[in-house]
């Protein structure tokens, strides 16, 4: 059975319910990609191979019911992290597979406003769907100076086109700003508009709470909260029952079939289709459970030491290195460089600092705020990044600056 950890305060605390972290000297930034998987949630998925390993509500016996009732616990510990019931989550494979299973429903015309900020999770599934800037069904609100929206943007484009499906993400992954969601959500509901959160990067880091903030539709993955890849969550308010088609069909989904057609669930069983990564939802279940003993707030408080170390360090007074947004903490720091930014992230990796660059799967945003197109240079922080990271981090940079001819005055 899972071991419960003891409420941690300190980074080192968190860090020691991290084992990938252990022995290693990474200093692992690229917590926006994927975090590090919590003790417990690895825990979870070895138990499930060594000790449950069947089928879920499928079979007649001992085990299959242990997997299928831990099964059923993940949804009831997704339910408690993000405050709704457990029959208004559904699992998929992460919020690409949870963002194209609602863009499929939501096909009606509707327009669809968005941000300028938005992962291709999000906007590509519209594309497809026939919506782009173009052909007018796409509106999209300009990303701000900061890296985020402004709330006049937003609410303009709300006004202009009422009754309109908003679909936005609450964290760019792109300038690691966050955006003032909440009040968006807000607005949009006045003018009456359906909400499609993608809440992926925000997850990790920051209470998401679906009732009070009235959302309709919440995506979002378990390899950014610390539990496996390939797994995630979809909620929808009010469960899924009005949903009258599947994405995808099969094992699981219908209550009845024959040869003229079928008969579908009504809950959110028809969006499980087939065998589903069991140990992987067992994995996020054991994740949000270890959040929610943790708590949003030590997890913020512990990165805004981090950033505090950073800023000690002088990260953010490189010449060469502009931030996008302002100096504020959070869990993303993006730069626009003066040279290619993979040649630093080259020199880091050697120094066995892991960090991203490129357009972070976030196109149009990396064109607005780099225009030479580049790329940006990325650094995401979880809150088990400790000083060792900061030191080995800042110290890399300028070690492979100097390599490039810069020198640190
Ligand atoms: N949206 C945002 C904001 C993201 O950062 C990501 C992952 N980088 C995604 C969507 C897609 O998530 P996944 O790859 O887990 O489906």
């Amino acid at each position: 059975m899972l071991r419960a950890y003891p409420k941690a305060k300190s980074i080192k605390e968190i860090r020691n319910c991290f084992p990938s972290l252990a022995y290693t000297e990474l200093a692992y930034l690229d917590n926006a990609a994927s975090t590090q998987t919590v003790d417990s949630s690895i825990k979870a998925v070895s138990d499930y191979h060594y000790n449950y390993r069947a089928n879920v509500h499928r079979g007649d016996f001992e085990t299959s019911s242990i997997a299928s009732e831990m099964y059923d616990n993940a949804r009831i510990e997704i339910a408690k992290l993000i405050n709704c019931e457990p029959y208004e989550i559904a699992f998929t494979k992460g919020t690409t597979h949870s963002l194209n299973i609602v863009t499929n429903w939501l096909q009606d015309d509707r327009k669809v406003i968005v941000t300028e900020l938005e992962h291709h999770s999000l906007l590509m599934p519209w594309l497809k769907s026939g919506k782009t800037q173009n052909g007018g069904d796409l509106i999209v609100v300009p990303g701000s100076d900061y890296g985020d929206v402004s709330i006049e943007d937003f609410t303009k484009a709300c006004r202009e086109n009422p009754g309109s499906i908003c679909a936005f993400l609450t964290q760019s992954n792109l300038t690691g700003m966050s955006l003032p969601w909440e009040h968006m959500v807000r607005i949009a509901k006045e003018y009456d508009c359906e909400v499609v959160i993608d809440a992926c990067q925000s997850i990790g880091h920051k209470p998401m709470d679906v009732q009070a903030n009235n959302i309709d539709w919440m995506a979002f993955s378990g390899h950014k909260m610390y539990a496996s890849t390939g797994v995630g969550v979809l909620f929808h308010r009010g469960g899924f029952d009005d949903i009258d088609d599947a994405f995808d069909l099969g094992g699981g989904t219908a209550e009845h079939v024959d040869f003229d057609g079928y008969h579908l669930h009504s809950d959110y069983r028809k969006i499980e289709a087939g065998t589903p990564d069991i140990a992987g939802v067992h994995s996020i279940g054991a994740a949000a459970k270890w959040m929610q003993e943790i708590g949003y707030k030590d997890i913020q408080e512990c990165e805004a030491e981090f950033f505090n170390m950073l800023d000690d360090k002088g990260l953010f007074n490189i010449p060469q290195l502009k931030l996008i947004g302002p100096i504020t903490p959070r869990s993303v720091f993006s730069f626009v460089t003066e040279f290619n930014p993979s040649d630093l992230a080259g020199f880091l990796s050697f120094d066995k600092v892991c960090v991203r660059t490129g357009h972070m799967c976030a196109q149009p945003a990396s064109r607005r705020y780099n225009e030479d197109n580049t790329g940006v240079f990325r650094i995401s922080t979880a809150p088990y990044n400790n000083e060792h990271d900061c030191v080995k981090l800042v110290e890399g940079i300028w070690k492979a600056m100097e390599k490039m001819g810069f020198k640190n005055n």
